[in-house]
């Protein structure tokens, strides 16, 4: 649905985006994630063509993003809805009047607007402050009311720019439901771009992570997190994975997607082998709503031909950590 193509970006010739190639599917939560600087908003400024750019191709759903540049009116502009750090409201119109207005743009008759703005207020929970101006909002209620406006024309996507960056932990959290919720129930594609690790394992399904202008990982969000990739040093800083004198031989990485699965195979593993272990680090989060993680045990290095025997016979996903490059 969105393709990425050999995309390049200078600023003042600066290289800013080197040579990104992505694939976006439909009905995606993909998080852009990188450190500040690292090229994220250039490029969701690109994708959805607020941008321009002089080398590459970016489609959604088929169209040609270049066509649209700089154009208000365009076919894309319609498919796409856009929302910011600073809520991007127009301070002396109503919650209503902010609402309408990409559809006054539009031209759609009164009725029309008004049957789809009252809609849209009430999936984003704001039918008693149709009339507030923003000044009256709440940070959470003003992204709302953005959502809301960004919904109008019945987008296929919706790009967020660190759209809970500015708001609390409780606000965060209700905002990302709504945006799970659109995703959800509406099948609207989200791309998401932050800096916040806890909103990519909240919501996002995929993520590329940005580095100096060039994606340096891309994958499933809890593969990228689980597995611990060296990628991750470029968006969480050096630790990744624990305690780094944990990454030899003697340890092995047994990773948990399920939580059932968590409970039973350390007990097992105790009661159908001799194999002793211990637990040396353990970490475990939550990923859209869903437990996951992973354990490292460490054993006696004789045993552990049987360890890895035992683990792959019960169809245990885990990882040898002697290689990691810590
Ligand atoms: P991120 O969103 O990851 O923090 P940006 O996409 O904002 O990164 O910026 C990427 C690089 O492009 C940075 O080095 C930034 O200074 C530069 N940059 C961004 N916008 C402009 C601009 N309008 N003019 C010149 N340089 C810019």
């Amino acid at each position: 649905m969105i393709e990425i193509v050999d995309l390049k970006k200078n600023y003042n010739d600066v290289n800013v985006l080197k040579n990104i190639n992505l694939k976006i599917d439909k009905g995606d939560i993909f998080g852009l994630v990188g450190l500040s600087g690292a090229g994220k908003s250039t490029l969701l400024r690109c994708i959805s063509g607020l941008d321009d750019f002089i080398v590459g191709k970016i489609t959604i759903n088929g169209i040609d993003v270049k066509d649209s540049i700089g154009k208000n009116n365009s076919e894309l502009r319609k498919k796409t809805g856009m929302i910011f750090q600073q809520f991007s409201l127009l301070n002396r119109l109503t919650v209503y009047e902010n609402v309408a207005l990409p559809m006054k743009c539009w031209k759609y008759s009164k009725d029309q607007i008004d049957k789809r703005v009252r809609e849209l207020i009430k999936l984003v929970g704001l039918e008693d402050k149709l009339e507030a101006k923003p000044r009256h909002l709440s940070g959470g209620q003003k992204q709302r009311v953005a959502i809301a406006r960004a919904l109008t024309m019945n987008p296929s996507v919706l790009f967020c720019d660190e759209a809970t960056s500015s708001l609390d932990p409780i606000t965060t959290s209700s905002i990302l439901d709504l945006l799970r919720s659109i995703n959800s129930t509406l099948g609207v594609t989200i791309v998401v771009v932050t800096h916040e690790m806890s909103v990519v394992k909240s919501i996002c399904n995929k993520m590329a992570i940005l580095n100096k202008g060039e994606i340096i990982d891309v994958g499933n969000v809890d593969d990228i997190f689980l597995q611990g990739r060296k990628s991750l040093r470029f968006v969480v800083g050096e630790q990744v994975n624990g305690a780094s004198n944990l990454y030899h031989s003697d340890c092995i990485k047994i990773i948990f997607r399920n939580k059932k699965e968590n409970e039973l195979l350390l007990s097992k593993l105790s009661k159908e082998t001799d194999i002793a272990y211990t637990v040396a680090w353990s970490s475990f989060d939550t990923y859209r709503g869903e437990v996951k993680g992973y354990y490292i045990i460490k054993f006696n290095i004789k045993d552990k031909n049987d360890l890895i025997t035992y683990l792959r016979k019960e169809q245990v996903e885990f990882m040898e950590v002697d290689d990691h490059d810590e």
